[in-house]
């Protein structure tokens, strides 16, 4: 099973979430940060790193002895990646996706192929399970190569091991966000009942409900503001999987660095708790897709 746990907004204590979710997962599994525009979950399970790696993306490198300008390259990249400008082919590597289309359709080989650096990628273990991450090298714009990158890795470590993965997303709702759940069974989305926080909720579950995922919601910071979220998840029949009450020395050891679950057998049941739920609605999920 793969866990995502995302966010409207950053802040709302994701992360937090992703670690003490890894820490009582009962069967083998893989926590992924998958925020690799700032990955934090190392900070929290504290891994053993064993390996790590480049990871690049192939881009077009321009010969312009060979080069007609015909434009059938500039054309087909719609990220205007490959532009002929008067007489000169321009080729501007930081806004390449990858795709490999104008090193194909090129009829002169005047594209050959180069590699763009996106950050490494890392691996280890926690105390109870395996660690995978990314982390996007500073300057790069786009963070989904890297994330593609990532997954493939974790793709090849479930298929091997059968383990779970428990995935920390980007927050928001741009495209790494959406890019990042996608192929996970479930969403667990963490938000906490303030103005902000609830509008930034309103527009994850609107991003992600398309994708027809199982959904269920984490309130952080539980007695903070008015019961508008209360409200709303009981309207779209959106489960609430845990509350996480707000209070000093929960908040104290959060910036410690600290994984909640680990804190005290309460918090352990708590997070246990969320465990068991979301389990329950993965499964809960499954039976419904096999009885349509
Ligand atoms: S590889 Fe794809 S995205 Fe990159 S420049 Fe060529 S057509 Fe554009
Ligand atoms: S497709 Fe090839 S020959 Fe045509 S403009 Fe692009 S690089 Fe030049």
């Amino acid at each position: 099973m793969i866990v995502s746990v995302a966010s409207g907004k950053g802040g709302t204590g994701k992360t937090t979430v992703s670690a003490s979710l890894a820490w009582v997962w009962e069967r083998p599994a893989v926590a992924v940060d998958l925020d690799v525009e700032e990955p934090n979950l190392h900070l929290f399970l504290r891994p053993d790193i064993s390996w790590r790696k480049g990871a690049s993306m192939e881009i077009p490198v321009a010969d312009p002895a060979k080069c007609t300008l015909c434009r059938k390259c500039s054309e087909l990249c719609q990220f205007k990646a490959v532009s002929v400008m008067g007489k000169k082919l321009l080729v501007f590597p930081e806004m390449c996706h990858g795709c490999g289309g104008c090193l194909a359709i090129c009829p002169e080989g005047a594209l050959s192929s180069g590699r763009r650096k996106l950050g490494v990628v890392e691996g280890g273990r926690t105390k109870n399970g395996q660690f995978l991450s990314g982390r996007l090298r500073v300057g790069e714009a786009m963070s989904p190569p890297l994330m593609r990158e990532v997954k493939f890795l974790l793709d090849a470590m479930l298929e091997s091991s059968g383990t779970d993965a428990i995935l920390d997303c980007p927050p928001g709702v741009s495209c790494p966000a959406v890019n990042a759940v996608m192929d996970s069974d479930v969403i667990v989305l963490v938000t906490e009942p303030t103005p902000f926080g609830f509008n930034d909720f309103v527009l994850a579950v609107e991003a992600f409900a398309p994708l027809g995922k199982p959904m269920g919601v984490v309130i952080n910071r539980a007695g903070l503001g008015d019961s508008t979220l209360h409200r709303y998840c009981a309207d779209k029949s959106i489960p609430v999987l845990c509350e996480i009450p707000y209070n000093r020395s929960i908040a104290e050891e959060y910036a410690a660095g600290n994984v909640l679950a680990a804190m005290n057998p309460w918090l352990e049941g708590l997070f246990a708790e969320l465990r068991d739920n979301v389990i329950r609605m993965a499964r809960a999920a499954g039976a419904e897709a096999a009885h349509a």
